[in-house]
């Protein structure tokens, strides 16, 4: 298993946590195992075709890689991880639209239900990037029972129903580290449980030339590269986004996105007042 977080990673998750928003980042929610079975939606996009519908039927497992091709074209697939953050996503989302790419989110929970970070994930979501979970706070999950991931996978959800009105359909557990309670509460849920095959170690700051040549000498069909709008590798990540974006177009690439987002339905917005009405 590959933990692409280390403790300074951690030290900074837990300044940016602390101070107003700490309050925010304690789940009040009482557990709610109600699974959103909905089909998944392909969300439009102006820049990049989508995942092909077959690859979201794989809910419940874990996916280290995506698609190998879109359209008969090879194809790879950034992500970020860790925002929303005020120093970092706005940067990383500049660089994406500057390069005409669509990348998928994979935001905190607990950052994403602030005022600021709930504008930022809605600018991210209008912009066509998909939204997807990380937990609400951050934490080592590989121990945790089903029903503490669903619990956790509850209030996430609703931050991000809260910015985009839609409903994140991927869980990317904190570290990479899951076990049979991230499998298992994501099956319940139909959401998929999403990795990666390309790691760049963005957190050691290499800087941007050098994370750039990390990300392209690892291309390959299907990649899901790993990278960090948060945790204070935002801007590196969006100073290295138009060298990777050239050559790998240059290298025959399109970028696709994971984790098309759900329209919510009668079903889900019942969970969602459900849990609105739960909380202690
Ligand atoms: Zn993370």
């Amino acid at each position: 298993m590959t933990f692409r977080c280390r403790n300074r990673v951690r030290r900074t998750f837990t300044v940016l946590l602390t101070g107003a928003t700490i309050a925010a980042l304690t789940p009040s929610v009482a557990g709610n195992a109600v699974a959103a079975d909905q089909t998944p939606r392909i969300t439009a996009s102006d820049y990049a075709p989508q995942l092909a519908a077959e690859s979201t039927s794989r809910a419940g497992n874990v996916m280290y890689s995506g698609p190998k091709t879109i359209n008969g074209r090879k194809a790879i697939y950034l992500t970020f991880d860790d925002g929303p953050v005020t120093r970092g996503t706005p940067e990383v989302l500049a660089a994406l639209q500057a390069n005409r790419v669509t990348a998928t989110f994979f935001v905190v929970g607990g950052l994403a239900n602030s005022r600021a970070g709930t504008n930022i994930v809605k600018r991210l979501h209008g912009a066509g990037m998909p939204i997807a979970m990380h937990s609400w706070s951050h934490p080592v999950m590989s121990g945790w029972s089903t029903a503490a991931v669903q619990r956790d996978l509850t209030v996430t959800t609703k931050a991000i129903r809260r910015a985009t009105g839609e409903i994140p359909t991927c869980f990317r557990p904190p570290y990479g580290a899951y076990g049979r309670g991230v499998t298992n509460a994501a099956a319940a849920r139909n959401v998929s449980v999403v990795m990666w095959d390309v790691d760049p170690r963005d957190w050691t700051d290499p800087g941007p030339s050098a994370l750039a040549s990390r990300v392209i000498s690892k291309l390959h069909p299907g990649a899901i590269i790993l990278m960090h709008d948060g945790a204070g590798h935002g801007r590196q990540a969006a100073a290295a986004l138009p060298r990777i974006v050239r050559a790998a177009r240059a290298k025959g690439y399109v970028f696709g996105t994971l984790c098309p987002m759900r329209r919510p339905t009668r079903s889900t917005s019942a969970i969602a007042t459900s849990a609105a009405g739960g909380g202690s």
